[in-house]
């Protein structure tokens, strides 16, 4: 046998070396397509993927090796030893296979070195251990050569493993791969020594079996290819689908989207998003950084550098909280975009909706809800809502309650049209006179509010200034309205509450509305007592009437001519449980303002006939006939009905009327009146010269008989001026050919004065008190002082 040894460049074969790195190169090119697809697996199937790698991997550094080896030394005789050539792929799956299949799954860069250093440092392993199969020569090893193999291995299998996929194209890991694999092969075998025997021959060393463990090896690595190919394309095919998918939904969707990656770089975005943001096309690029996407945003939307920081900022903050973040961002052109950052594994997804529209509806609404379309004005919520802040604030204030006067005349006369306008021109002199120092505000229907910080004495000021004010002429067109106005004032400092300062403030506008309108009143302590006293007094008046609690007192009258007893009057009597016997002083008035009086007007009518038809015919019943009474349609019907219900005749019938109800009712009185007449009840007018007394009202007005008032009998005795009225009634009601009747005659002197003056007859407790049952007295006996 003849001993050959040879250099390192004549012992291999540039073919076998170029054949070696090609399938090195494909093993890595392999590797970096398996784990992308191990990266992208399910749990489930990742742990076969890592299986895949570590094999392909392992039996691709095998070949490479075993494929080198072919090329290497054909000039001596090279036989390998079978089992240990076995244990050799073996050890290229474990020590190589293994430690990269693990780096995929590694998430710290440092774990990801320590994986590949271990698998370079495992080609080091398969390559010893695949030399240390070769047999028939003799081998001698460098330990130099063989470390700088395996720190090439180390290093360049490491930096392959570490480097972040995404950072690094494909190329750069197949060649790390490469360099590591080939590296350490070569640069062991550039150390190493064989001597055997010499033949001439091409590759005569190559066993069979050698050849049989290398097409195994290729033909995993075929295998390999072929599941990574079809898994790749199954993935490109899914992939595709779902690019398309998105990008209609992407393209399709109303809400503008963009998502960033941790490290500030814009991933994905949609055309919606550029047009929200006035983005010229193509100003946007994937890739780009969120610093350039707000700077181009900031140019686009004339942002100064400051709002640009100030912007960017902020996604920073929301990018790095683990929590949803929505805001509203403002555009100077007064779009209003809602933007929602949720934040993601690996940065964040943002979603941008104009809201500008459902912002500037809720505006309006809101308005709406706030204010008085008609005169701009604030609206009642409005007013409620300022009460109370004011009444939570420490200062205090005072509001005014405005009720126009003769509001609804203007309204039913002129039409609507003008009565909106009376209305916005109240509201503008309002608004003038009120200006800074207070809120005005609609109440509702005609009636306003202002609400004012100036003290109790300014804002009583305030008040007579606006009756003044709004009593001055309105002119629309051609045509003038003149209205009034009554001021309920009440300040803060009186009440606890809103609604307390509401409902004391309309107490007052009753009490200035009760005396006169056209006027200001401010709260009282005891208004609202009183008003509480008279609503329980209506509540009582109403359950009187159903609960029969009056009854009627006869007051006779008498003829002065002869004395005679010639009729009685009514006068209603309230025999209250609690109270006793109340005075119709006291709650008349009340049921007229309720328009409770037609019912008691009714009850009276009935009554007071029913216990006339028991009487003398000679004798009348005189019933009192209120203002609001006498104003109503029904009464016409009540008393028909009081007449053909007790069969008086209208003769005995005499309605009393005072001055005011005839002056009050303008023209309708004088249908009632003559109506009246003409079923032939009599008429008087009752407490002549307290009212109007006017005597063309005698001139116009059809009446029976005159009852002088019985303040002028009362002071007579002792003043001309009333005596001088008693004269001149009676002497005008004898030259007009009207009765006259002198009311309250309490003494003898009066009876003698009223008869010295001709009156036609006397009524008075002289006479006769108001009782309950005058026929159990004989009146036409009683004689009287003359
Ligand atoms: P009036 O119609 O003027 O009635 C006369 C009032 O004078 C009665 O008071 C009567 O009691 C009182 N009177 C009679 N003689 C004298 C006297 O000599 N001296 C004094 N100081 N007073 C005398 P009364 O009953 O309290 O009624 C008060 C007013 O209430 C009535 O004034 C009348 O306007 C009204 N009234 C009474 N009953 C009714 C009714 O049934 N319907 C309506 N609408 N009003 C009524
Ligand atoms: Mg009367
Ligand atoms: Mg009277």
């Amino acid at each position: 046998m003849q001993s050959v040894s040879a250099s390192f460049l004549d012992s291999q074969s540039p073919s076998f070396v170029l054949a070696a790195a090609t399938i090195c190169a494909f093993s890595a090119w392999l590797i970096v397509g398996l784990r992308g697809q191990a990266e992208i697996a399910t749990t489930s199937l990742k742990r076969w993927w890592l299986l895949v790698i570590a094999v392909v991997a392992g039996i691709g550094v095998w070949t490479t090796h075993f494929v080198a080896m072919l090329g290497y030394r054909t000039d001596i005789v090279l036989n390998y030893h079978l089992e240990t050539t076995v244990i050799s792929a073996a050890a290229a799956i474990i020590a190589v296979g293994i430690p990269l299949a693990l780096s995929t799954i590694c998430t710290q860069l440092w774990m990801r070195f320590v994986a590949g250093a271990a698998a370079g440092l495992g080609i080091g392993v398969m390559h010893i251990t695949g030399m240390a199969a070769l047999e028939g020569c003799n081998q001698s090893q460098s330990i130099g050569f063989n470390i700088v193999a395996c720190l090439v291995g180390v290093i360049c299998m490491a930096m392959a493993c570490a480097l972040p996929r995404r950072a690094n194209p494909p190329v750069v890991t197949v060649s790390l791969v490469v360099v590591a694999v080939c590296g350490t092969h070569f640069l062991s075998l550039a150390g190493t020594v064989l001597v055997g025997e010499q033949v001439d021959q091409l590759l005569p060393g190559i066993q069979g079996a050698l050849s049989v463990l290398t097409a195994t090896g290729a033909a995993i690595l075929l295998l390999g290819t072929f599941l990574a190919m079809s898994a790749a394309k199954r993935f490109e095919t899914q992939e595709t689908l779902h690019t398309r998918v998105l990008a209609t939904a992407l393209r399709n969707m109303s809400n503008g989207i963009l998502t960033v990656s941790a490290t500030e770089v814009i991933e994905l975005y949609n055309e919606r998003l550029c047009t929200m943001l006035n983005l010229a096309p193509g100003t946007m690029t994937r890739g780009m950084s969120l610093t350039a996407y707000l700077e181009q945003t900031g140019s686009a939307n004339g942002w100064d550098g400051d709002r640009v920081a100030r912007v960017l900022a902020n996604h920073r903050a929301w990018i790095v909280k683990d929590d949803e973040t929505r805001v509203e961002h403002v555009f100077d052109d007064g779009r209003i975009l809602s933007i929602v950052c949720q934040p993601i594994d690996d940065g964040a997804v943002l979603t941008f909706d104009d809201v500008t529209q459902a912002r500037e509806a809720q505006r309006e609404i809101s308005q709406l809800a706030y204010q008085d379309p008609l005169t701009g004005l604030a609206n009642r919520r409005s007013l409620v809502e300022h009460m109370t802040q004011a009444s939570e604030s420490e200062q205090p204030v005072t509001l005014l309650l405005i009720d126009l006067d003769r509001f609804k005349a203007v309204n039913d006369t002129f039409g609507h049209g003008i009565g909106d306008r009376l209305l916005a021109g109240v509201a503008e002199r309002l608004n003038e006179m009120v200006g800074e120092i207070g809120f005005v505000a609609r109440h509702g229907g005609d009636e306003m509010a202002v609400l004012t910080r100036v003290g109790a004495e300014a804002s009583e000021t305030l008040a007579e200034h606006i009756v003044a004010e709004i009593e001055k002429p309105y002119t629309f067109d051609d045509l003038t309205v003149v209205i009034g106005c009554s001021i309920g004032v009440c300040g803060t400092e009186e009440t606890s509450s809103p609604a307390d300062l509401m409902q004391r403030a309309d107490i007052a506008l009753y009490e200035a509305k009760r005396h006169g309108r056209g006027r200001a009143a401010r709260y009282t302590p005891g208004m609202m007592e009183a008003i509480a006293d008279r609503h329980l007094l209506e509540n009582e008046l109403r359950i009187a009437l159903a609960e029969n609690q009056f009854y009627l007192a006869f007051q006779p009258i008498m003829a002065l001519m002869d004395d005679s007893i010639v009729g009685f009057e009514a006068l209603i009597r309230w025999e209250h449980p609690t109270r006793g016997t109340v005075s119709p002083a006291t709650f008349i008035p009340l049921a007229e303002e309720t328009g409770l009086i037609v019912s008691i007007g009714r009850w009276v009518l009935e009554e007071a006939c029913r216990q006339a038809i028991t009487w003398p015919t000679n004798q009348h019943v005189a019933v009192n006939v209120s203002a609001v009474q006498f104003r109503s349609p029904m009464l016409l019907a009540h008393v028909t009905s009081a007449l053909a219900k007790s069969g008086l005749p209208a003769h005995r019938l005499e309605i009393e009327l005072t001055e005011t109800a005839l002056v009050e009712n303008g023209p309708q009185l004088v249908h009632t009146l003559s109506s009246l007449r003409q079923l032939g009840i009599k008429i008087a007018m009752d407490d002549f010269g307290t009212g109007y007394s006017s005597f063309a009202h005698l001139r116009d007005l059809p009446v029976d008989r005159i009852k002088i008032d019985r303040s002028f009998v009362a002071s007579a005795i002792n003043d001309k001026h009333s005596m001088a009225v008693i004269k001149a009634i009676t002497q005008m009601g004898r030259d007009m050919s009207i009765p006259t009747l002198a009311e309250g005659i309490e003494d003898a002197d009066q009876l003698s004065l009223v008869r010295s003056f001709g009156c036609d007859a006397a009524q008075g407790y002289l006479i006769g008190r108001p009782e309950r049952a005058p026929l159990s007295l004989s009146h036409n006996e009683l004689t009287y002082a003359a």
